[in-house]
């Protein structure tokens, strides 16, 4: 049985996700061969991961759009076990993965073989040389006008999964005028845009921008709920954020006790105020 790591990333996430990837991989005591795939869409590189995997002890990978696809495709084609989700790895042959939106972690036997995607934000950075250096396969051979762009937030902006800001729109904030000052804030911040279930429903916020249990799952800095309820579905996706700051008419509602930061107010007025007192450098 080799000892071998595969561990496979999306060149955008790679200088924040990849530290993070190793410091998992050392967990599970074995050498790591590191793939990175430039702008490849997921579909076009399962096949390859499954090919590079074969042999390994386990497939690494990020708990992110790219890794959630194209590994979970891989595993299917290599017809190896799949671990979404994972947060921490006592031993080398078990793994730890949130359910029921984080309430209950359980402790999971780590099959050889496994294909694996980890929370990046559960490991700390791996501080060190990256040694073997990461193998680049910049162009998916099937590259052109099938090649989906990495989505980052809605109109530009930063990672969502490693900005130190992230702005999470809610129903409250549902309105195109209350979105594009969101946009403003957003930018001015530098901060990524996330959002709730009824929002991407709405079509006022792209798939990719889900926070919670069924999406994406950050830890910033600052986290800053604009008309969000916090149900434990969405909080499972923001709870690990140092501050939480919320902004909602209902005094009552579970973001208000979740956050440390309350602005009881309507977004139509606190938007506007935001953004003119971060235009005013906070002079306010
Ligand atoms: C299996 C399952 C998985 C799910 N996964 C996810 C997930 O991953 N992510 C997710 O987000 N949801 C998920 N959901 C949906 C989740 O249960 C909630 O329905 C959703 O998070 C609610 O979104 P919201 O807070 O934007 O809307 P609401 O619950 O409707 O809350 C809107 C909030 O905005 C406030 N508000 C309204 N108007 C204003 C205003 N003008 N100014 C200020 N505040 C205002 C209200 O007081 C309220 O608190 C899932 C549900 C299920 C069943």
């Amino acid at each position: 049985m080799s000892d071998r790591i595969l561990i496979v990333a999306a060149a955008r996430g790679q200088t924040d996700t990849l530290p993070r990837l190793l410091a998992a991989a050392e967990h599970l005591s074995g050498s790591g061969d590191i793939h990175t795939f430039g702008e490849w869409p997921p579909e076009d590189a399962a096949p390859l991961i499954a090919d590079l995997a074969t042999g390994c002890r386990a497939v690494l990978a990020a708990d992110d759009d790219f890794g959630r696809d194209a590994v979970a495709r891989a595993s299917a084609l290599a017809g190896a076990p799949f671990l979404g989700g994972v947060i921490a790895f006592p031993t080398p042959v078990a793994a730890v993965r949130p359910q029921f939106a984080d309430s209950v972690h359980a402790t999971v036997e780590l099959p050889y073989g496994a294909f694996v995607t980890v929370r990046p934000t559960a490991f700390e950075p791996f501080v060190g040389f990256i040694d073997p250096k990461p193998q680049l396969h910049p162009q998916s051979p099937r590259s052109g006008s099938r090649q989906r762009a990495l989505v980052t937030a809605p109109g530009g902006g930063p990672d969502l999964a490693s900005a130190p800001v992230v702005l999470g729109a809610g129903r409250g904030a549902a309105t195109l005028a209350r979105m594009e000052i969101v946009r403003r804030i957003a930018a001015r911040l530098g901060a990524a845009i996330g959002a709730t279930r009824p929002l991407v429903d709405e079509a006022l916020a792209p798939p990719e921008a889900l926070l919670g249990q069924s999406g994406k799952v950050v830890a910033p800095r600052l986290y800053i709920a604009l008309g969000i309820s916090g149900a434990l579905q969405h909080l499972a996706g923001v709870k690990d954020a140092a501050v939480i700051a919320a902004i909602n008419t209902d005094a009552d509602a579970p973001m208000i006790e979740a956050a440390d930061l309350v602005w009881i107010a309507d977004l139509d007025t606190a938007l506007p105020e935001l953004e003119a007192a971060l235009a005013d450098g906070g002079r306010r």
